[in-house]
């Protein structure tokens, strides 16, 4: 047992140098990504909205192609980079990715996912604002999403922030809404434009959730919010969010996030049908 015990340990030893290994590369090649600039660049999730009728808006997606490994996912390298402190290297980079979008497609306005970090750190709406500014884009056509994932002590200066943007004209929407413990509470106490309510919810929306989403809606209708509805796959969960009162919706059935070229042929279509 003793020797069995002994070989474990060497082998999940091992295991924990190989992970670590890893991850000192990963940082390194992130780091390198984001200061050359290279490597990272936004896709774009279009966005139904029931109201128009039609494409109206799309939200920004950070995309790694990293050179040995493929595509590399967000859920992966964002916690790394607010780790490292590059977060706000690549909330920059997205968001001039997207100004250049909204620069060719004058008719559509644009969501950026923000990092609580980026939210909270000073100097964050002016940052966003002068960035507008440089491509002469009108703020009321960014939408910022935030999530509320708490934690790094920069909850009052994000109120601040999220007032200063607001007042310019930018839009704030709560992400992933309903998964956290807070997400009632929050809503009630900040002033937002907008909720998206979490595709867990939506997947089920057919099983038991359906009463959830409506408490959502009713709340979120309430306080004049406009509530979205992510990740809806399937024509069934379409048809019942609309009815419930989504005004907008995201997902797999209308698009999955694409590259600049087709998302701007894809709405220069739209628009000219
Ligand atoms: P999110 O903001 O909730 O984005 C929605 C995610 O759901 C995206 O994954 C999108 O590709 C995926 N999705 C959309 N519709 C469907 C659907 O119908 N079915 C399924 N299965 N998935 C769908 P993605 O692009 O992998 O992003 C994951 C998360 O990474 C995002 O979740 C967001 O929290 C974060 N993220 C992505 N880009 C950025 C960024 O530029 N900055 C920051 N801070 N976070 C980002
Ligand atoms: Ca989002
Ligand atoms: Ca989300
Ligand atoms: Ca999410």
């Amino acid at each position: 047992a003793k020797a069995a015990g002994r070989n474990t340990f060497a082998i999940f030893g091992e295991h924990m140098d190989e992970l670590l290994r890893r991850r000192r590369k990963l940082e390194q090649d992130l780091r390198l990504a984001l200061e050359t600039r290279s490597q990272i660049e936004a896709f774009y999730q279009p966005v139904y909205s029931a109201e128009h009728h039609g494409l109206s808006s799309m939200e920004a997606l950070a995309r790694w192609k990293h050179p040995e490994e493929g595509f590399i996912a967000p859920d992966i390298f964002i916690p790394i980079a607010e780790e490292i402190g590059l977060i706000h290297e690549l909330g920059a980079k997205m968001l001039e990715d997207a100004c250049s979008v909204m620069a060719d497609l004058p008719f559509i306005s644009m969501a950026i996912n923000a990092s609580a970090l980026e939210l909270g750190s000073d100097g964050y709406p002016l940052r966003v604002l002068s960035r507008l500014a440089k491509w002469n884009i009108d703020p009321t056509r960014l939408e910022i999403e935030i999530t509320e994932s708490l934690g790094f002590g920069g909850e009052g200066r994000s109120d601040r922030n999220i007032t200063i943007l607001r007042n310019a004209g930018v839009s704030i929407a709560i992400d992933d809404f309903g998964t956290g413990y807070s997400s009632f509470s929050r809503m009630q106490k900040l002033a937002v434009d907008r909720i998206k309510i979490d595709k867990s919810f939506i997947d089920t929306v057919e099983g038991g959730s359906k009463p959830l989403i409506e408490a959502m809606i009713n709340m979120a209708q309430a306080k004049g919010l406009k509530i979205t509805a992510e990740g809806v796959e399937t024509d069934e969960q379409r048809d019942t969010l609309v009815a419930l009162g989504c005004d907008s919706l995201q997902g797999f059935l209308i698009s999955r996030p694409l590259g600049r070229a087709a998302v701007i042929d894809l709405y220069n279509g739209t628009k000219k049908q």
